[in-house]
C-alpha cells in the first residue's frame, strides 16, 4: 500500500532523494534530514501505515522486521555497544509530524531525558 501524498512513500519510491542506510524486502532506513544526534536514522516499513498502532495491528510480523532493522542499523552505525535510543512518536500529542510510521534510531552521544 502506497499513499501518493506521503513524503516517506515518495522516499521509498526514490521520487524524493534520501541517504539510504539499509534496505530489505519490506523495510527502508535513511538518514534524518535534520539530525538530532551523531547517528539519527529513520526506519520505516515500505508499505504505508499511519502510525505504530496501525502497523502493529495490520502486520505484527512487519513491525518485528522494522525493529530488527533498527537493531541492524545501530550495529552498522557502530552505536550498539555504547547504547542507542529507538523512538516512535505516535499521533499529535506524541509529536508525530510525518504520518507514515517511522522509528528514530538515535546514537553516538550520551542522550538526555526523553520528554520535553
Ligand atoms: O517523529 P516525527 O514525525 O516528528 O519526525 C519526522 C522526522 O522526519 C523529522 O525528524 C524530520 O527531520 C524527518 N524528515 C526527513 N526527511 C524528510 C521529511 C522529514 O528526514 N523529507
Amino acid at each position: 500500500m502506497i499513499d501518493a501524498d506521503c513524503i516517506f512513500c515518495k522516499i521509498v519510491a526514490g521520487d524524493i532523494p534520501s541517504t539510504k542506510v539499509l534496505e530489505t524486502e519490506r523495510v527502508f532506513a535513511f538518514r534524518d534530514l535534520h539530525p538530532k544526534a551523531p547517528t539519527h536514522v529513520l526506519v520505516i516499513p515500505k508499505d504505508h501505515y499511519a502510525n505504530t498502532a496501525e502497523l502493529a495491528d495490520a502486520d505484527p510480523a512487519l513491525a518485528g522486521e522494522v525493529l530488527n532493522a533498527a537493531a541492524q542499523v545501530a550495529a552498522a552505525e557502530g552505536v550498539a555497544h555504547d547504547g542507542w535510543r529507538l523512538l516512535a512518536n505516535t499521533g499529535a500529542n506524541g509529536g508525530q509530524e510525518v504520518f507514515h510510521v517511522h522509528f528514530h534510531v538515535f546514537g553516538g552521544k550520551r542522550l538526555g531525558p526523553m520528554l520535553s
